[in-house]
């Protein structure tokens, strides 16, 4: 039978889906290259913000509307969160929740051999370790994302995520290692560690983040090693400094911010406030002297009025964004947040994530500018529309080269050239 998965959300989904799609193979199933034609369609969900879960109700929809005989499993976040809701849409045949991720495979078998709508979703708390999963490399890519932690034990007045993907749980350090080996057998040059709470990797097994990179760097044909989101209150001086003797690692660090207000960064049940997040911040860049710094910020908490939006704006002048992944606040059922006054009209968001995209861009070209002239280690992955080939630096500043030469899949020495709207384009080689 063939099938499609269609993934919503994080980077640790879609690890999650490249890993589903291999354990389906192994079972026989088909890939099919689009939902219309798939008998079995997969949508692996994010719960994070109600306009993903509404994104995922658009979909079931326009899925069985354009294919009404396909099989329709929903797994991810709003399975395992909100799997009640979920399980009222006749469209849904199979819930599978993040606990049982992977058994998707036998779910489905067994749903094929009797058709009674399925709903296999365990207690996401009950789980105590990292769950098994086959890594999926398939050759021909130089960028792979590897998954090595899961949940979250924070409890961010806002955030849904704890409830959906449970506790922290770690991967083993020697896990870790046979996969990085599998990867770079396949010919990957660059490895992004992901989690649900990266900088938590490692609390349940005695171990912690330097530890995991220091195993990743030591894989012989891996040439560099990045971090997803990152904690800033658990980014210790110790860990800092483990991570500045591995020459591998990439100096761009994903500090979540979600606000420069102290008052809205306690009412959200952040473990930091803007002074120590600033101190975080010119520490790393003491550390790493190139250092870039992309986060994410939301906009439009309760009771965040003009001078805590204010304070937002000034502290990405303040520490000069990359990029900032800007968020409107939406409400989640089950969180804290959920029962606070002072909810911010839609209008105002909107007007809000339009000022944080203004001023991103504006800190982007600051640090664009800061890298013309420079000579920069390029992995080069796609080629655009106009022939021109596209990678990333270390730093994670976009560039763009034009060469008779394909460059993709390769790390290539690259002089800074001009900088664009938001990359820069670089001399011919
Ligand atoms: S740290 Fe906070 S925002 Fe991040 S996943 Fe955990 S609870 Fe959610």
């Amino acid at each position: 039978m063939t099938f499609f998965i269609l993934t919503f959300g994080c980077k640790v989904n879609q690890c999650e889906s490249e890993n589903i799609q291999k354990s389906m193979e192994e079972n026989s199933f088909e890939a099919c290259e689009s939902f219309e034609k798939a008998e079995i369609v997969l949508l692996n969900s994010c719960a994070v913000t109600g306009e993903s879960v509404r994104k995922l109700r658009q979909s079931i929809h326009k899925i069985k509307h354009k294919n009404p005989n396909c099989i329709l499993a929903v797994t991810g976040c709003v399975a395992q969160a909100e799997s009640d809701e979920i399980s009222k849409m006749p469209e849904v045949d199979i819930i599978i929740g993040n606990a049982n991720k992977s058994e998707i495979p036998s779910i489905i078998k067994r749903y094929l051999s009797d058709k009674r709508p399925t709903l296999k979703v365990d207690p996401i708390f009950s789980l105590k370790t990292f769950p098994n999963e086959i890594v999926n490399y398939s050759p021909h890519r130089s960028r792979a994302f590897l998954k090595i932690e899961d949940g979250c034990n924070r409890f961010c007045s806002y955030c849904i995520i704890p409830y959906a993907r449970g506790r922290v749980r770690s991967k083993n350090l020697a896990d870790i290692e046979n996969d990085v080996k599998l990867l770079a057998k396949n010919g990957y040059k660059e490895v992004v560690l992901v989690g649900i709470n990266l900088s938590s990797y490692g609390m349940d097994i005695g171990k912690n983040l330097a530890d995991a990179v220091s195993v990743v760097c030591s894989v012989d044909g891996i040439e560099r090693v990045r971090l997803s989101s990152l904690e800033p209150d658990l980014m210790t001086d110790e860990i800092l400094l483990r991570l500045s003797k591995e020459p591998k690692l990439c100096h761009q660090f994903h500090l979540a911010l979600q606000s420069g207000s102290n008052k809205i960064l306690s009412s959200m049940r952040r473990r930091y406030n803007r002074e120590e997040y600033i101190k975080v911040a010119h520490k790393i860049k003491a550390i790493f002297p190139n250092a870039t710094f992309t986060t994410d910020l939301m906009v439009g908490f309760p009771e965040e009025n003009e001078t805590d939006f204010k304070d937002s704006l000034d502290l990405i002048e303040e520490v000069g964004f990359l990029k900032v992944h800007v968020f409107p606040y939406s409400v989640r059922p089950g969180t804290l947040a959920e029962t606070f006054d002072g909810q911010i009209p839609k209008a105002v968001k909107a007007k809000r994530v339009h000022e944080v995209m203004e001023k991103s861009s504006e800190t982007c070209q600051k640090v664009l500018k800061s890298f013309v002239g420079k000579m920069c280690d390029v992995l080069y992955e796609t080629r655009d529309a106009d022939g021109l080939y596209e990678g990333y630096t270390k730093e994670y500043v976009p560039v763009k080269t034009k060469s008779p030469e394909d460059l993709r899949g390769k790390i290539i020495p690259t002089k800074m050239g001009t900088v664009k709207d938001n990359y820069i384009l670089c001399e011919y080689i």
